[in-house]
């Protein structure tokens, strides 16, 4: 088969590659579509240790079932299915919890760090665990398929939140993951939905999908804007999409006394905060990791209309133009969201 392979640092190319084994419990999947995560751009570059070359990226994927190993029950040949990024052991503590997210044993497809490697879906096949694959809707477009991973880290962290109907809510940074998440927020009645960030145009596109206000980041006073137009006090929650210095600490500055900031984005491994106002405003702070399970919930929204994804979709494209697509995203081409390549 052919797979787009990283050969060495910023190094892509396509090349005839095996086939993946099919283990008993496995789903043999024909990959017809998969998109370009912020995680693979950044971390092919070698700065973040999870893309170790040599590795096949990916795990944003949808396609059609072709093979399935002895042990499977829930799939044949000819079903269209997605699948989670992570796969988890069903076994541990945390499993056992319900928390696969943080499973003994996690990998991620399409990762490789000092623990493992596990190649992912650039690639025309790739084996996945029969536990972690979904059935998708007849009409549901794979391209589409391939966002429902990033509207489940969306909803993962509004439900962990614990968020009520109806709070007021703020989202610093109106990227892709910012984005879905103030669809959700609005789906759950949450008013008003505010965002920040520091680009105009993404700001428009939070307006259009459902923020009521939207503020430049680059502003001065933020906090005290976001204060202004939620009685005095601030949002509820915070959702932080971003995990800058400033963008942290605005989040933190700006709920209510009581408030909960949930931390998503981690760009820096180490930001400074502002302790006393976390301590003496008794604010929550959460960290939010990946999905645990949501992928069902997103389907369905995803099909009622709830949440929206083409907009985001800045381009699809055959795997074979992988590596010039890698090096736009990775130049930071202004206005691309996510682009998906099919195999
Ligand atoms: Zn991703
Ligand atoms: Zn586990």
């Amino acid at each position: 088969m052919q797979a787009l392979i990283l050969d060495a640092p910023k190094q892509l190319r396509l090349v005839e590659f095996p086939e993946p084994e099919v283990g008993a419990q496995d789903v043999l999947i024909q990959v017809k579509a998969c998109g370009i995560c912020g995680s693979d751009v950044h971390g092919y570059d070698g700065s973040t240790g999870r893309r170790i070359p040599p590795l096949v990226m990916g795990h944003e994927a949808a396609g059609e079932v072709v093979k399935v190993g002895p042990a499977v029950r829930s799939f044949k040949p000819g079903d269209r299915v997605t699948f989670d990024s992570t796969i988890s052991c069903r076994a541990c503590q945390f499993c056992l919890r319900g928390e696969v997210n943080l499973c003994d044993s996690r990998q991620v497809l399409g990762v490789s760090c000092v623990d493992y490697r596990r190649h992912g879906a650039f690639a025309d096949f790739v084996a996945v665990p029969e536990h972690i694959v979904y059935t998708l809707p007849a009409s549901f477009p794979y391209e589409r398929a391939a966002l429902i991973e990033a509207v489940s880290i969306g909803m993962h962290s509004v439900k962990i939140s614990g968020i009520a109907p109806g709070s007021a809510a703020v989202v610093i940074g109106a990227g892709m993951i910012g984005l879905l998440t103030i669809q959700i927020l609005r789906y759950l009645a949450c008013s008003p939905v505010l965002a920040v960030d520091v680009d105009e145009e993404r700001l428009s596109l939070a307006r259009q999908l459902g923020a009521e206000h939207t503020f430049l980041g680059t502003d001065n006073d933020i906090a005290e804007r976001l204060k202004r137009i939620t009685n005095g006090q601030g949002p509820d929650y915070a959702f932080e999409a971003v995990g800058s210095q400033s963008s942290v600490v605005t989040a933190i500055e700006s709920v209510r006394r009581g408030g909960t900031v949930t931390l998503i984005g981690n760009l820096a491994s180490k930001v400074e905060i502002p302790l006393q106002t976390v301590v003496t405003r008794q604010l929550r702070l959460l960290g939010s990791c990946a999905s645990a399970g949501e992928y069902r919930e997103c389907i369905d929204l995803m099909e009622k209309g709830a949440v929206n994804v083409d907009c985001l979709i800045s381009a699809v494209a055959p795997l074979r133009d992988g590596p010039a697509w890698f090096e736009r995203l990775y130049g930071r081409e202004r206005g691309l969201m996510k682009v998906i390549l099919e195999p």
